[in-house]
């Protein structure tokens, strides 16, 4: 077989099927023109073509973890949702070790677990405040934390 082309998009050239969710991965490194370093993470809930997590879980943990990771770091850029449902997306300034992010998610992940409402989920702070699960969070979120000790083991 021949190399598939390498193309624009970090994950594209990834194997999804050769990965073991979840996980978090260092996605990419950018070094802007002024010289500041911003790192993005792959901050994986299931398993690529397996499981996904339903849209309302994406939407409730979106906004939960948006708001309480600000709590732990000022160096948050933007935590948003991939397309399949999978995953997230964790942008941050500077440069991180991947197991200095794992202990931010699970510090995160600590204090979604400690709430009793989704942050924001209403009519005036987004855009669709009917959409949401505290629950289906909760479910996914405890799902993630029980595999805290293999999260940096990315590869099957
Ligand atoms: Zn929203």
């Amino acid at each position: 077989m021949t190399e598939p082309r390498k193309m624009n998009v970090e994950s594209f050239n990834l194997d999804h099927t050769a990965v073991a969710a979840p996980f978090i991965r260092l996605a990419d490194r950018k070094e802007l023109p002024h010289g500041d370093v911003l790192t993005k993470f792959d901050v994986r809930f299931t398993q690529p073509n397996v499981a996904h997590l339903e849209m309302d879980a994406v939407h409730s943990i979106e906004h939960s973890f948006a708001e309480c990771v600000r709590d732990h770091s000022a160096q948050v850029i933007d935590f948003g949702p991939m397309g399949c449902q999978t995953g997230f997306y964790l942008i941050m300034s500077g440069d991180h070790a991947p197991e200095d992010i794992r202990d931010l998610v699970l510090a995160t992940m600590a204090q979604m677990l400690e709430l009793t409402e989704v942050p924001a989920a209403n009519e005036v702070q987004c855009g669709w405040g009917a959409h949401h699960s505290l629950d289906a969070m909760r479910a996914a979120v405890e799902e993630f934390t029980a595999h805290a000790d293999e999260l940096l083991a990315v590869m099957r």
